[in-house]
């Protein structure tokens, strides 16, 4: 079975054919030497994992023929990680990590103490891609465009639950917080700034029905920390690690 896998954009049916861009055509060729005849593992986060095999490798992209699927498509869970990005900490890191950890789409969120200003969402995809590849999914978590705090909640989908990471000791202890909460919902885990939640914004998230409020530990985590960890908590009380393999 090949190794390398990659993310692709055309339809997979047997017998078809995919197109490659530049830098995995590059990928492929220069770095890992292969070319025509090698086979890799490609996936398009709608018809599964399929066997292809490489037509060609060219400067402006290639071609790969679609062999046999190897994996039916999956479904994850239906899980957000809405995140405000930190200046010291690397967004990349988060969507690296949260897309290893399962979630569906990344929300990226500005808070009042939020300070950095523009979120990169290309290379936030990039690193999403990339780790999707690597981790063995079989689909990319959407990216979504960044909003405000206030904006976000205003528009927020009624049967999403929200994951609240509170470092002010607000919240109960994550294990408590999610034993008896509903596994069958789409749900989102929400981690604030380095500079932490303004106390109006904890005030409004307090009250939002849909706000389940958790505290990660007596030590505050950086911005960073404190996502991987959560995504973590919720996948061992709700998500898929409580399914064996
Ligand atoms: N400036 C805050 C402080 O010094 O108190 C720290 C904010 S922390 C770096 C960034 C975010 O991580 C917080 O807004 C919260 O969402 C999450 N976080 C960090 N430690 C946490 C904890 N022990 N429990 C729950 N959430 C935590």
């Amino acid at each position: 079975m090949p190794k390398i896998r990659l993310y692709v954009t055309d339809d997979l049916t047997a017998g078809g054919a995919a197109a490659l861009d530049a830098k995995q055509a590059h990928y492929l060729k220069a770095v890992m030497r292969l070319g025509a005849g090698d086979e890799i593992l490609v996936f398009n986060g709608r018809d599964g994992e399929w066997r292809g095999r490489i037509e060609d490798l060219r400067k402006k992209g290639g071609a790969l023929a679609v062999v046999e699927q190897t994996r039916g498509q999956e479904r994850g869970p239906d899980l957000w990680l809405a995140f405000a990005p930190a200046k010291r900490g690397t967004p990349e890191l988060v969507a690296r990590a949260a897309t290893e950890l399962g979630v569906s789409a990344l929300q990226p969120v500005t808070t009042r103490r939020t300070v950095v200003g523009r979120v990169n969402t290309e290379r936030l995809r990039a690193n999403a891609v990339e780790a999707a590849e690597q981790c063995g999914r079989l689909s990319v978590p959407a990216v979504l465009k960044p909003m405000a705090l206030d904006a976000l909640l205003a528009d927020w989908p009624a049967d999403r639950r929200l994951m609240l990471c509170d470092e002010t000791g607000g919240g109960r202890p994550v294990a408590e917080a999610l034993s008896a909460e509903d596994r069958h919902a789409p749900w989102a885990v929400l981690v604030g700034p380095e500079g932490g939640f303004d106390p109006s914004e904890l005030d409004v998230l307090g009250k939002q029905p849909i706000v389940t409020r958790v505290g990660l530990g007596p030590r505050i985590l950086r911005a960073e920390t404190a996502a991987i960890a959560a995504l973590a908590c919720w996948q061992a009380l709700i998500g898929d690690w409580r399914e064996a393999e």
